[in-house]
């Protein structure tokens, strides 16, 4: 079993906070998905033996794609590989592009769910984002594309936005659990070194929202998902009726990708590939066959820390039994260890020698992360 993530580099405009590698000079796109088509030829064999179960279009903005150009990729994807008929075949757009003719050939091309940029309910917000809808967009996208029908929808939201009050953000939780989508992916706001948010912050011009201020609106978060009949299955994923996002959980639970495209990771187990992250270099490299990606082999202690960072943060929650077919006794024994002081302080739970984190633990993930990895 095995993931396809693609990733489409180009936006029509940049947003203040984001730092995933695009480009606004959307005139590449031809020969971008040319050089698409050849990365897959030339890296088949990555995945050769095994069924594609999901095939994930992030960015950048997938939605920037004509249909001819999603139809073309779709062919290659599976002339190339084995895509099984039941694959998840998730594509992220942004709402201004979801017009009704377009969510129509998404549904032609096979596309079973969209992941929905929408980031915040309110004018106000979406404009200091430098987003390109508002929120009526937003809403109307939801509910166009659960008229095309489409039963598997997600959309994303910011919190923690400078100025974001406890009951804005309470209004934007209540909007969303309002419209038909079974998936909410809600991150709180990064200051990404190189984005103008962070340039703004450092400036001062910018002031960035209290500690607690931040604590309140992920508790709202957690309060507001849980009333709503949401699973928090991911530090900052939730969905209804069990329909997680079976790509992204693929790679919480270690399964093999390929990723195509400029940026791209690939995994397969024992090694970690990722594609430059320039679409002029990506185009060279793939014309050329050589020098678009960089690769490193995993070591047992790389392998150990991946799967504390992966499983932590999801109610998959790391095995001890697992740690020590893999890893060792010895190894399995220290993560018990750690894992016991963390039970102690009701940061952990422990469910047949299983730990999961509890809400405590959720708050300082990131630092439970560092005291299990080898370092
Ligand atoms: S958030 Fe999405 S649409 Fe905005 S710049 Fe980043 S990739 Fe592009």
């Amino acid at each position: 079993m095995a993931g396809i993530y693609i990733h489409i580099p180009f936006c029509r405009q940049k947003c203040y906070y984001c730092d995933f590698y695009k480009t606004v000079n959307v005139t590449q796109t031809d020969s971008f998905i040319a050089a698409l088509k050849k990365e897959a030829a030339l890296r088949k064999a990555y995945i050769a033996k095994e069924k594609v179960k999901t095939i994930y279009f992030g960015g950048g903005t997938p939605s920037v794609l004509t249909g001819s150009q999603l139809s073309f990729i779709m062919k290659f994807l599976n002339y190339y590989f084995s895509v099984t008929p039941d694959a998840e075949i998730t594509f992220e757009a942004n709402p201004d592009d979801l017009t009704k003719e377009y969510l129509h050939v998404l549904k032609n091309e096979g596309i079973n769910r969209l992941s929905i940029g929408i980031q915040s309910f309110q004018d106000e917000f979406l404009k200091k984002m430098n987003r390109r809808h508002n929120a009526e967009h937003a809403i109307e996208s939801i509910e166009n594309a659960a008229s095309a029908g489409f039963s598997n929808l997600s959309a994303d939201l910011i919190y923690g936005l400078p100025g974001l009050t406890q009951q804005q953000w309470k209004m934007s939780l209540q909007q969303m659990f309002s419209l038909p989508v079974e998936h909410l992916s809600a991150y709180h706001l990064t200051y990404h070194e190189g984005t103008p948010f962070y340039t703004w912050l450092k400036k001062g011009t910018l002031k960035e929202l209290a500690e607690n201020e931040s604590v309140n609106q992920f508790n709202l978060l957690l309060d507001e998902t849980a009333k709503a009949g949401f699973e928090q299955y991911e530090i900052s994923n939730f969905a209804q009726n069990g329909m997680y996002s079976k790509h992204n959980s693929a790679y919480w639970t270690g399964e093999k990708y390929l990723g195509l495209g400029p940026s791209a990771h690939s995994f397969n187990g024992v090694s970690r590939r990722w594609n430059i992250a320039h679409v002029d270099g990506y185009l060279r490299g793939v014309e050329n066959e050589s020098g678009w990606f960089e690769e490193e082999q995993l070591s047992e202690k790389d392998k150990f820390n991946e799967y504390i960072l992966t499983r932590i943060r999801t109610k998959w929650g790391i095995s001890v039994r697992e740690i020590s077919e893999r890893f060792g006794n010895e190894i399995g024994k220290q993560v018990k260890t750690i894992a016991g002081k963390f039970l102690q302080s009701g940061k952990m739970i422990e469910n047949s020698g299983i730990y999961t984190l509890t809400r405590d633990g959720l708050f300082v993930s990131d630092d439970l992360m560092t005291d299990f990895m080898i370092i």
